[in-house]
């Protein structure tokens, strides 16, 4: 298969340059990614996308984007892409079902991946009372007491919505100042549900076939407590997905992508980068869109330029 231009995730910066591209009657396709829609598709209520007063749900905001490309002619895939050859053009891309497809340019928005902490035992009850996902797996804490990491809006966010179905949360974060925006810290602080544990660190996973408690350091005076709880929810930020493109595209120490200034350009000329993987400065879904729509653009006009 061969393609002027291939999109490369499907969150808001993939689908926003999708439109674009495909308003501009360049017929792109989009490589969905491993997780279609990207992370709105795990989240609930999107209360601050402009344009929707009452708040509109993750999941229908994407499928709202996907149906605004579908309708201007975007092509789709399922398939992933493993790895990727930009050393010359057309770049190939090597799929999941074994094609190679080429790209006379391309648009990276892969966007980031929960991260987690590495620990041995966090990977082994991961799915067994260990979560990223609040949303994906909330509901199977009824009348339990969970923990939630981290000290930014996602944990709030996660934090608040588990209320719905634990009996207590419990939020631990590193230190005393937070990340979160007021307004979500608040909202968690003034939930009778949530409890804060501050400095302190989780440095282990406890339980056999399932989790059952978490060993706990303070990060002042290093003193370690174990704790009891059924569920662990990590909301401790996001590692770029930049996999595929290892060793040939220009990223910061953090893997993020590196653009140039007040553009979407990356260091390989045709390849653009928008969104999550070359964000870690705002991360929302209306500037992962707008990158989004940069990206289309610069690709529109670079495409032209051939
Ligand atoms: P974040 O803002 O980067 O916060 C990550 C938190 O995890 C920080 O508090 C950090 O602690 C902590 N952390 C990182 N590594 C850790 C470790 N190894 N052990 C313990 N704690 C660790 O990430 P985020 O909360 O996922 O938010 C990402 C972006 O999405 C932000 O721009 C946020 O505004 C946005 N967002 C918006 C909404 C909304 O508006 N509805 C909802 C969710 C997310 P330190 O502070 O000590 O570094």
């Amino acid at each position: 298969m061969s393609a002027r231009v291939v999109v490369l995730g499907s969150g808001p910066a993939g689908l926003t340059a999708a439109l674009y591209l495909s308003r501009a009657n360049l017929a792109p396709t989009v490589f969905e990614g491993i997780q279609p829609g990207g992370q709105l598709t795990i989240t609930t209520d999107v209360e601050n996308f402009p344009g929707f007063p009452d708040g509109i749900m993750g999941p229908e905001l994407m499928e709202r984007m996907k149906a605004q490309c579908e309708r201007f002619g975007t092509t789709f895939s399922w398939d992933g892409i493993e790895s990727a050859d930009l050393s010359s053009r057309p770049f190939k891309l090597n799929t999941t079902a074994g094609e190679t497809v080429e790209a006379d340019a391309l648009v990276i928005a892969t966007g980031a991946t929960a991260r987690l902490l590495g620990l041995e035992n966090e990977s082994r009850l991961m799915g067994h009372g260990v979560s990223a996902c609040a949303t994906c797996d909330g509901f199977f804490f009824q009348q339990k007491h969970v923990v939630v990491l981290g000290g930014g809006d996602s944990a709030m966010e996660e934090a608040n919505f588990l209320t719905k179905f634990a009996s207590k949360v419990t939020l631990v974060h590193r230190r005393e100042e937070f990340r979160a925006s007021r307004i979500m810290l608040e909202r968690a602080q003034n939930n009778p549900k949530i409890e804060f544990l501050l400095n302190h660190s989780v440095v282990d996973v406890l339980g056999e076939s399932k989790m059952n408690g978490l060993r706990l350091k303070n990060t002042i005076t290093g003193d370690e407590h174990e704790m009891v709880a059924d569920g662990f929810f990590l909301a401790i930020g996001h590692v770029p997905n930049t996999k595929a493109f290892a060793g040939q595209l220009e990223t910061d120490e953090s893997g993020y992508l590196i653009t140039a200034a007040d553009s979407t350009v990356t260091s390989i000329e045709g390849v653009f980068a928008a969104g999550d993987v070359q964000d870690h400065t705002y991360r929302q879904a209306v500037t992962a869109a707008g990158s989004g729509c940069m990206a289309a653009l610069e690709a529109e006009r670079w495409v032209e330029a051939q």
